[in-house]
C-alpha cells in the first residue's frame, strides 16, 4: 500500500515537472543561486569566530593534524575543521581544488579548465584565514609505526631538498584513487583517461587533431575513417557523459567546420555490462541506450577490451568468446578506479593485504592503526554485520535475564541498533515495514510477545542482506569529509560526554554516532540538452527540464563565488558561440 502510494505520489511529481519544466527550472536556478548566496555568507561569518578563537587557544599545546589529499573529502574535511584547535598541514601534489563533475565539459571545451579549479591557498585563506600549512607535494610513503609520512616534491631541480618527513597526531588519507586498467596490455601506453584536469585538457586537443589529421589531403576515406573514430570504453556515468559531450560537440560545432568528414564521425560505446548506466535506475539506463541510438552512436554491451595497440582496439565479445580488432582515432578508458601504489603498501604495513582497499570501520577509522582516518575514494568502511553481534545484542536487551525478549525489552535497544547498524532501516524499508517490532512476528506475520535467541536471530537473519559499499562519488567524500570534521571538532567533549550508540561488544557508549550517507540523487547528462536524474525516494526525471536542474545543482555547488560565475559565464559563451575548436 506504501509503496503504491508513493510511486503514485512520484509519477504525479514527475509529470508535473515534465508539464511545467521552464517554470520549475526557473524556480530551481534561484534556489540554487540563493544557496551559493547563503554558503559565501556563512564562510565569511566563520572566518571571524575563526580569527577570535584562535588567539585565544594559540597557547594550547595542538595536535598536529595531517591532511593527504586536496580532492573532495580532503576540501570538505578542512572547510568544517575548527582549526583553532589543531595544527593543520596539507599535501597535495596538486595546488587546487578541482569539481570533477564538469570534467567531461571540459573536454569539448563546453566549460574551460580554469572555470571548474580553485586554488588550494584561496581556499585555506578565506576559510581559515592563513591557519593551514599546505606543501605541495605527494606523499610517497605513509609509515605508520613512527606516525609520520615521506613526501616528495614534484617541482624542478630541487634534487636532495625534494623529499621531506612529516610528523602527524592524526592523519586524514583523502588521497583519491587511480585509473583501473585491469593490466589491459597496452592500455597505459595509447589511451586516454578522464580522471585529472590535464587528462581533459588533452583530450580536447587530441579531437581536434583527430579532426585535422582527417581533412589532410593525402588520406584515402579509409584512413579519414579511422582518424574519426572515437572509442570510449566503460559505459558508466563518465564514459556516457563523456560520448554525449563528444557528439554535441561534433553535431553543434565541428560539422559546420569540417563539412567534407562530417559523415566519416563514428563514436563507439563499449560496455562490459548488459546495459550502460547499470548503477542508475532501469529507467535512466534505457532512456540513455535509446538516446544515443536516436544520435547514432554507437553501444557494444557485453563486450571486453582485452588490448589496445598503436593503430587498433581489441573488443572480445563475452557471449560468443570471439575477439575482434577495430582501427580506431582516439580511446577514452574510463572503466572505474583502483587503490594508488602508496596506499596498497601502507595497506601491508597494517595487514590488510588481503583487501582491494583501504577499510575503515563506520567512524572513518582505519582498522588496525590508530589516529589514522581515511576518507573518499581511496577507503570503503567494513559495515559490521548485525549477525555477528547478534548473541550480544540479545544479551543486553535482554534486561531481566530470562532468556527471552519482550517487545518492550526490544524497543529499548531499537534505537541503538538503527544507529549501529544501518542496514536494519535499509531493510525496513525494502520490506515495507513500519515498525522494528514487526520484525520481531513469527513466520505467518502473526505478533509474537517474546522471542528466545534463536527466534531472534531468524527475526534479523536477512538484514545484513541490505549491506552495499558506498560508491565511489563527491557526495560521498564530501559528506565523509565534513563528518570527519565534525567529529575532530568535538573531541574533547565527547570523550567526557559520549554521543554514539551503545556498544553491545563493550560497556558504555561510542563516541560519536557512526557515518551515515544521505543519497541527495545522481544525475547522468545526456548530450542535447537532455539530463537524466535519479532523485531520492526512487523519483526519476529525464529531459531538458532535468537539463535546467543540473545547471542550477552544479552551478549552486560550485567551491567560490569566482568558479559559479566563471562556469555560468562559459555555459553562456557556448549558447551564444559555441565551443572553441582550436587546439591550444
Ligand atoms: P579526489 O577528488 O580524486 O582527490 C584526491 C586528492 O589527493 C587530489 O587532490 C590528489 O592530487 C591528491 N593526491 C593524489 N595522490 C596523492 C599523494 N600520493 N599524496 C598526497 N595527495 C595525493 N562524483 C559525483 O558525485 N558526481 C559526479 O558527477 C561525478 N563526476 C565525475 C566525473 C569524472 C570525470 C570523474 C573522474 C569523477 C567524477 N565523480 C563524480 C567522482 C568524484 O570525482 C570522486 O568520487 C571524488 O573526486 C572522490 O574524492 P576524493 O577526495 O576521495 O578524491
Ligand atoms: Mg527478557
Amino acid at each position: 500500500m506504501r509503496g503504491f502510494s508513493s510511486s503514485f505520489f512520484f509519477n504525479r511529481a514527475s509529470r508535473a515537472i515534465h508539464d511545467h519544466s521552464s517554470s520549475i527550472s526557473k524556480l530551481l536556478l534561484i534556489c540554487a543561486i540563493s544557496g551559493g548566496a547563503h554558503i559565501s555568507f556563512s564562510e565569511t561569518q566563520s572566518e571571524h569566530s575563526v580569527n577570535s578563537v584562535q588567539t585565544f587557544t594559540d597557547v594550547k599545546k595542538k595536535k598536529k593534524v595531517l591532511v593527504l589529499g586536496t580532492g573532495w573529502a580532503g576540501i570538505s574535511f578542512l572547510k568544517n575543521l575548527d582549526v583553532s584547535s589543531f595544527d593543520v598541514q596539507v599535501v597535495s601534489p596538486r595546488n587546487y581544488f578541482a569539481f570533477t563533475p564538469l570534467l567531461p565539459s571540459v573536454t569539448c571545451g563546453t566549460v574551460e579548465a580554469r572555470s571548474i579549479v580553485e586554488p588550494i591557498r584561496n581556499i585555506i585563506k578565506k576559510q581559515k584565514n592563513g591557519g593551514i600549512q599546505f606543501w605541495e607535494a605527494e606523499c610517497i610513503q605513509i609509515d605508520a609505526a613512527n606516525k609520520r609520512v615521506v613526501c616528495r616534491s614534484n617541482v624542478d631541480n630541487l634534487l636532495e631538498k625534494a623529499e621531506f618527513l612529516l610528523d602527524y597526531d592524526y592523519l586524514v588519507v583523502a588521497i583519491g584513487a587511480q585509473v583501473n586498467t585491469f593490466n589491459t596490455v597496452g592500455v597505459m601506453e595509447h589511451c586516454h583517461f578522464l580522471k585529472e584536469v590535464e587528462d581533459a585538457q588533452r583530450i580536447r586537443k587530441n579531437v581536434i587533431d583527430c579532426f585535422e589529421k582527417a581533412s589532410l589531403p593525402n588520406l584515402s576515406e579509409e584512413e579519414k575513417r579511422t582518424n574519426l573514430h572515437f572509442v570510449i570504453v566503460g559505459g558508466g556515468p563518465t564514459g556516457v557523459e563523456f560520448a554525449a559531450e563528444l557528439h554535441d560537440f561534433v553535431q553543434e560545432n565541428l560539422v559546420k567546420l569540417y563539412p567534407k568528414v562530417q559523415d566519416l564521425v563514428r563514436i563507439t560505446v563499449v560496455h562490459s555490462g548488459d546495459h550502460i548506466l547499470n548503477t542508475y535506475d532501469k529507467r535512466i539506463s534505457s532512456f540513455a541506450e535509446q538516446k544515443f541510438q536516436r544520435d547514432g552512436i554507437e553501444v557494444k554491451t557485453g563486450c571486453r577490451v582485452v588490448g589496445v595497440s598503436g593503430k587498433t582496439i581489441d573488443i572480445k565479445v563475452k557471449s560468443k568468446g570471439e575477439t575482434y580488432s577495430v582501427p580506431y582515432g582516439m580511446v577514452v578508458w574510463s572503466t572505474g578506479t583502483a587503490t594508488r601504489p602508496v596506499v596498497r603498501d601502507y595497506m601491508e604495513q597494517i595487514g590488510q593485504t588481503n583487501r582491494h582497499t583501504l577499510a575503515t570501520d563506520e567512524w572513518l577509522r582505519v582498522e588496525g592503526c590508530d589516529n589514522v582516518y581515511a576518507v573518499g575514494d581511496c577507503a570503503t568502511i567494513n559495515q559490521r554485520k548485525v549477525m555477528e553481534d547478534i548473541a550480544t545484542i540479545f544479551s543486553i536487551a535482554d534486561k531481566d535475564n530470562s532468556g527471552t525478549l519482550t517487545v518492550k525489552e526490544f524497543q529499548d535497544v531499537v534505537d541503538d541498533i538503527l544507529v549501529r547498524y544501518p542496514q536494519v532501516n535499509l531493510y525496513l524499508r525494502s520490506k515495507h515495514l513500519h515498525s522494528v517490532a514487526d520484525l520481531l512476528n513469527d513466520p505467518q506475520k502473526n505478533e509474537r510477545k517474546e522471542v528466545d535467541i534463536e527466534g531472534f536471530k531468524s527475526a534479523l537473519s536477512h538484514v545484513d542482506s541490505q549491506m552495499k559499499s558506498l560508491p565511489a562519488t563527491a557526495q560521498v567524500a564530501a559528506q565523509q569529509g565534513s563528518y570527519l570534521a565534525a567529529c575532530f571538532n568535538r573531541m574533547e567533549e565527547s570523550q567526557l560526554k559520549p554521543e554514539g550508540p551503545l556498544r553491545f561488544r563493550e560497556s558504555g557508549h561510542h563516541q560519536f554516532r557512526p557515518f551515515q550517507y544521505k543519497h541527495f540523487g545522481q544525475f547522468a547528462p545526456l548530450g542535447g540538452e537532455q539530463t537524466a536524474a535519479e532523485l531520492p525516494g526512487d523519483w526519476v526525471s529525464m529531459g531538458h527540464s532535468t537539463q535546467w536542474l543540473w545547471y542550477s545543482v552544479y552551478a549552486s555547488k560550485q567551491v567560490s563565488w569566482r568558479t559559479r560565475v566563471l562556469v555560468v559565464s562559459d555555459w553562456t559563451r557556448k549558447f551564444i558561440f559555441g565551443r572553441d575548436s582550436s587546439r591550444i
